[in-house]
């Protein structure tokens, strides 16, 4: 049975997918943009970048990269102010993914898929990490949906995007130090 057998695939809401729309999603391209997003959106925000990296491009939409942020505090520890900033941040950097990469715009429905399942995420930490009600996250998480559209289509944040991602095309690993001498330099240029 040939992979193509298999298209289109449905989606558990019933989206069909077909095999372009899984060729015109899952390409270097928006995948490198994505990761790049992430970690702009960090830099921004303050949190520690460890590593950016960009998989094959073989492997499943979700597994197609990783931006590694990192706090080292415990946060069980801390009060509940100091945990919502923290969250909020969290859900900064999610929201970030597809909005950075155009996802967020595309009309393919893998792309439409990813934009919510970044804005479920978004929601999910506040809930998790920032203890909200799910009421007060959805609100939250809104609001924060308003500045990330309007943070990734500033020219300095796209350019740094594109720096970024086109060190990950060609290294497939950035680490942290590297990810912010790019976002830095490309942030004032
Ligand atoms: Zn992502």
């Amino acid at each position: 049975m040939g992979l193509e057998d298999d298209f289109p695939l449905t989606l558990p809401d019933g989206t069909r997918i077909t095999m372009a729309d899984l060729t015109e999603a899952n390409n270097e391209r928006i995948f490198a943009r994505h990761e790049a997003s992430h970690a702009v959106t960090a830099w921004i925000v303050g949190v520690p970048i460890i590593r950016v990296e960009l998989n094959d491009a073989q492997h499943s939409a979700k597994n197609a990269g990783e931006t590694e942020t990192g706090t080292g505090v415990a946060l069980q520890a801390k009060p509940l102010d100091e945990l919502r900033v923290y969250a909020r941040n969290q859900a900064l950097i999610s929201l970030a993914g597809p909005h950075g990469s155009g996802e967020s715009k595309s009309e393919n429905p893998l792309c439409v898929a990813r934009t919510k399942d970044h804005f479920a995420q978004a929601r999910e930490r506040l809930i998790v990490i920032g203890r909200m009600s799910e009421e007060e996250a959805e609100t939250e998480a809104l609001r924060l949906l308003e500045i990330i559209k309007w943070v990734t289509s500033l020219s300095r944040f796209q350019n740094s995007v594109t720096r970024l991602s086109e060190q990950l095309i060609e290294h497939r690993k950035v680490s942290g130090e590297q990810a912010v001498d790019v976002i830095s330099q490309e942030w004032v240029a």
